[in-house]
């Protein structure tokens, strides 16, 4: 896509959940938006979570009742908006001597039940446990829900949704500079200059480095924290998960990973320096098996280790020594010239508060920007959220009843009732064009490239789907070369100038 000609309303730099969360509210308020993001879409820490649409249990025990309670209230709203992307989880929380007392982890549920309000998922209650995959003598346990996400797919329907509501989406374009000239900011691209009237700075990671490039001052920091998740073949059958309390009081998620998997993390540690270089030690590996391990009657060994990521969360610094205390709540820090030319910046945010975070930054705007619509997102779906997945299923498989149901099952949670243009006027498989192994077709590669600005095989096969732990090096080989075949093809889209890495273990 080419740069507007002339000037436009918010320039949004940061293509990762939060920025593909404010360029969809604002477009949708009428501004006219640029989103630029230096790499592929939820390229950096967006599609490295542990994916969980959650309150967070455990930051009651940093009295963070505000974080929890809107969190918990966007869980309800994304489960109603995007049922095709976000799916209620159970968990189990395992009690075993030596751990924070029982009577705690059931009033901790009571309140996390409380600040949910009107939820649709069951409220928590005692488990009896007995034998596999926990050792014998877990006896106790409670269970309650919170909800799974497809982190990378709902950055890229959070960006889709903004340009179809006219927004101008830039991926490999990077912000380079900016100056305040005739109460507008004058912004050097990797691909050019655009006028703009405001800039909202949702870099994540680079916050510091992007206000830098615009000569401003946030008065706020992010602290620097590491996060490593490792997959491994499936531990234990069902669909719920574990929340794993380890012996430094931190938790450990094991997460049922697609169908034959198991996500088992996370690590906090701090860094500094380019957070693109930031990739999971020894020690963190040994970790997360050891903090499995503590439970399971099998252990979890670093031989079993299929794939691992590693995501660097931009912390708003609080002077908290601990990192893992450190709040997971966000701040906005604005700056203006005589009240024009506004840069507002976002300091920390979850993935589960994104939409409620863009809601409250364009209130921020709202002064520089008087006209712009209200509020909006909270009743409308996202693209391909209109419809719950088993109805969607049920239709699906009576229109294309020759895809295999996992197949089927995949299209649906991927696209929602996107699905349906995605297959419009196929009437048999070969429809589909060439497999590529694991349930991913050329059809579907094309409507990648064409829809979702997918332009490498890592685009493809880490964030628009998984399939890189499904395809050998052959089948990613084969992807690689009809991507660039494809990208070649489309006039006005140029080669990666960088990417990220998702390492194969
Ligand atoms: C290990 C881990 C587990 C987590 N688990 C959860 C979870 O389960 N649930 C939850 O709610 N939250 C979770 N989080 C938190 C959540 O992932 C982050 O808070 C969120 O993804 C941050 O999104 P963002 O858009 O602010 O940043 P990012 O996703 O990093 O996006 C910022 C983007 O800005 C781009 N950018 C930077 N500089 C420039 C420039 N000059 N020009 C153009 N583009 C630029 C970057 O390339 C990047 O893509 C987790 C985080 C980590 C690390």
């Amino acid at each position: 896509m080419s740069l507007p000609a002339d000037i436009v309303d918010l320039l949004v730099v940061g293509g990762g959940i939060n920025g593909a969360a404010v360029a969809r509210d604002a477009a949708g308020r009428g501004l006219s938006v640029a989103l630029v993001e230096q790499g592929d879409l939820a390229g950096a820490t967006s599609s490295a979570t542990s994916k969980l649409v959650h309150g967070g249990l455990r930051y009651l025990e940093h009295g963070r009742l505000r974080l929890v309670r809107e969190s918990l209230r966007e869980r309800e709203l994304l489960l109603r908006n995007a049922p095709h992307l976000v799916r209620p989880l159970e968990f189990v929380l395992p009690h075993a001597p030596g751990m924070r007392p029982r009577w705690m982890l059931r009033l901790g549920l009571l309140l996390y039940d409380a600040l949910a309000g009107r939820s649709s998922l069951p409220r928590a209650r005692a488990l009896r446990l007995s034998g596999p995959p926990l050792q014998p003598a877990v006896r106790h346990a409670f269970r309650y829900h919170d909800a799974w996400t497809d982190d990378a797919r709902l950055v890229i329907a959070n960006v889709r949704d903004a340009a179809d509501r006219g927004a101008a989406v830039l991926p490999r374009t990077r912000f380079l500079s900016a100056e305040r000239r005739d109460g507008a900011w004058q912004a050097q691209l990797s691909c050019g200059a655009l006028r703009c009237r405001a800039i909202a700075n949702v870099a994540g990671p680079w916050v510091a480095e992007v206000l830098s490039r615009a000569h401003a001052a946030g008065g706020r920091r992010v602290r620097l924290v590491k996060g490593s998740h490792i997959v491994v073949p499936r531990l234990y059958e069902g669909a719920h998960a574990y929340l794993l309390q380890n012996d430094d009081r931190r938790v450990v998620f094991l997460i049922p990973f697609h169908e034959q998997w198991t996500l088992i993390g996370t690590t906090d540690v701090p860094v500094d320096g380019d957070p693109h270089a930031a990739e999971i030690s020894a020690a963190e590996i040994d970790y997360l098996c050891r903090a499995a391990s503590r439970f399971l009657a099998q252990p979890v060994t670093q031989g079993s280790i299929v794939w691992s990521f590693t995501g660097v969360r931009p912390l708003l610094d609080d002077g908290k020594a601990d990192v893992s205390a450190v709040t997971r709540d966000y701040r906005f820090a604005l700056e203006d010239a005589g009240g024009k030319a506004p840069v507002l910046s976002v300091f920390g945010g979850k993935l589960t508060t994104h939409r409620r975070l863009a809601e409250r930054a364009l209130a921020r705007l709202r002064r520089y920007f008087p006209a712009m619509g209200p509020d909006w997102t909270a009743g409308v779906p996202l693209p391909g959220g209109d419809l719950a997945t088993d109805a969607l299923l049920f239709e699906l498989r009576g229109s294309h009843p020759y895809l295999a149901p996992e197949h089927l099952r995949a299209l649906a949670q991927r696209h929602g009732t996107r699905a349906r243009a995605l297959l419009e006027g196929c009437g048999a498989l070969e429809d589909l064009g060439r497999h590529y192994g694991g349930g991913l077709y050329e059809r579907e590669l094309r409507w990648f490239v064409a829809r979702e600005w997918a332009q490498t095989a890592d685009d493809v096969l880490w964030r628009r789907t998984k399939c890189g732990l499904l395809l050998d090096d052959g089948g990613r080989a084969l992807v690689a070369s009809a991507l660039s075949a494809l990208t070649e093809a489309a006039p006005g889209v140029s080669a990666a100038p960088w990417r990220t890495e998702r390492r194969k273990w």
